[in-house]
């Protein structure tokens, strides 16, 4: 899920093992909540332990918390009955555990407010007994709907966003977005006026493409690289002092500087040179565009033909809606198929051959995207935090010894190095180590990925620097 959209982390529950092979009965789905990465500071997930509930609550500034409740419940026929005022009952201590008076909760309610429904009188019931605000009937017209039938082509009111009574009038407005046709039921969308700070997030979005470089490419940055490597004014003085314990300021100051001015014009010839692009990552239904891509808009096309003939139970427009629908969803589901049965050809193949390195390869890379992004560490939540939480775990780690008597001894021995002819480090060889750097990896803290010491290799070793 946290595919879905780079920008976003996503958590999401479900009640289907997706590892057995047979499903049996009618499964309900799952329940999913994406948030803005920037906002990953404010949030945190609540812990609700059931596969019809997922709530987060996300802090405002100086104005306490709110918090969104994502509910999906039991749909309306008799025998639900019992279980789904349970569920009313479990929404109600939700709200009152919650320390937040602001609780929004959200989604597919499945209580028909269109005509008069069991489920949908319980929950007007439920609302109205417990001061609670049933907000898009408030806002909304009697003519709305939020589910076709795909057999009927009968429409009904069944999502909902309930709030508690402060949180009544931040909701301003919610809508059914028409637009968009990917299942039976149609998106709503709520605004709530409510002010969040973003925090930062990293964005991952226009970063430099070092796979599968142009010759040319490769050519003009390793032209570029001496030609800018050349214009730093080397600190002949410092470099030609030979004292290995030297602490003369001018010359550490000489060093720290040539080193700052090398990264940066390394980072200067990167940004001429190298490609930019977006980290795609892999999440798009394999045949989506070949398969899926055509039948969708036709689908949606007939469905909302079909809304402006003012949805009809018969007849061409109905017809097309329905035949639409039903070959995009059969598309889509051929696509997902087929790709849980090309990697699993692949992985069973490579194991067959023994080829565990490839075997191990694809495992990764399957459960790759099923791992979610981590918000929160030790209590600790946002980039910066953790980050924070680390750097005082490991300070306070690598600080743990307090003997003091070695101290000296090492100290000591350090000061009496003398410098040989056989401690010299020779270009050659720091090539060799430079050339042994693993790619694809995240560049460190001077912002120079493996590649770009690679590509430049001897060219910044031989480097002829001005003199001053
Ligand atoms: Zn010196």
């Amino acid at each position: 899920m946290n595919c879905i959209n780079n920008d976003c982390i996503a958590v999401g529950v479900s009640s289907v093992n997706l590892s057995d092979r047979l499903i049996s009965g009618r499964p309900y789905g799952g329940l999913a909540i994406l948030y803005k990465k920037e906002l990953a500071h404010t949030v945190k997930v609540l812990e609700t332990d059931d596969p019809r509930l997922l709530a987060i609550e996300i802090e405002q500034d100086n104005h306490g918390s709110l918090v969104i409740l994502n509910v999906y419940l039991p749909y309306d026929t008799p025998s639900n009955y019992d279980e789904y005022m349970y569920y009313l009952d479990k929404i109600k201590s939700f709200i009152n555990a919650c320390d937040s008076p602001l609780v929004y909760v959200i989604g597919d309610f499945n209580a028909n407010l269109s005509n008069s429904s069991c489920f949908g009188n319980e929950l007007v019931q439920f609302c109205q007994s417990n001061s609670l605000s049933l907000r898009d009937r408030e806002i909304c017209s009697g003519g709305m709907y939020t589910y076709v039938s795909d057999s009927h082509g009968s429409t009904s009111w069944l999502d909902h966003c309930v709030c508690t009574e402060s949180g009544r009038e931040s909701v301003t407005s919610v809508k059914v977005l028409h637009n968009y046709v990917g299942s039976d039921h149609l998106p709503i969308l709520c605004t709530l006026n409510k002010q969040i700070t973003p925090g930062s997030a990293v964005p991952n979005t226009n970063v430099h493409k070092w796979e599968r470089l142009s010759d040319d490419t490769i050519c003009k940055y390793q032209r570029l690289v001496p030609t800018l490597l050349s214009e730093i004014v080397m600190p002949t003085e410092t470099l030609s002092c030979s004292d290995a314990q030297c602490d003369n300021p001018v010359h550490r100051e000489g060093i720290a500087s040539l080193y700052d001015n090398i990264i940066a014009t390394l980072n200067k010839a990167i940004d001429i040179c190298i490609p930019k692009g977006s980290v795609m990552t892999n999440c798009m239904v394999p045949g989506w565009n070949d398969y899926v891509k055509h039948k969708h808009s036709q689908a949606r096309d007939a469905y909302l033909m079909w809304r402006n003939c003012s949805k009809p139970r018969h007849g061409y427009e109905f017809e097309q809606m329905q035949a639409t629908r039903a070959q995009f969803k059969y598309a889509l589901r051929q696509c997902v198929a087929n790709e849980e049965q090309i990697k699993s050809d692949n992985l069973a193949s490579a194991l067959g051959n023994k080829d565990m390195c490839s075997f191990w390869k694809d495992v990764k890379h399957i459960s790759k995207n099923r791992c979610s992004v981590v918000n929160t560490v030790g209590g600790c939540t946002g980039e910066e935090n953790v980050a924070d939480m680390w750097r005082i775990h490991f300070n306070s780690l690598l600080n743990s010894v307090t003997q003091t008597s070695q101290k000296s001894v090492v100290m000591a021995a350090i000061r009496n190095v003398t410098f040989s002819a056989d401690m010299n480090i020779n270009a050659q060889s720091l090539n060799n180590i430079i050339q042994q750097l693993d790619v694809g990896k995240a560049a460190g803290p001077d912002g120079l990925p493996a590649e770009a010491l690679q590509l430049a290799g001897l060219l910044i070793l031989s480097t002829k620097f001005k003199q001053r």
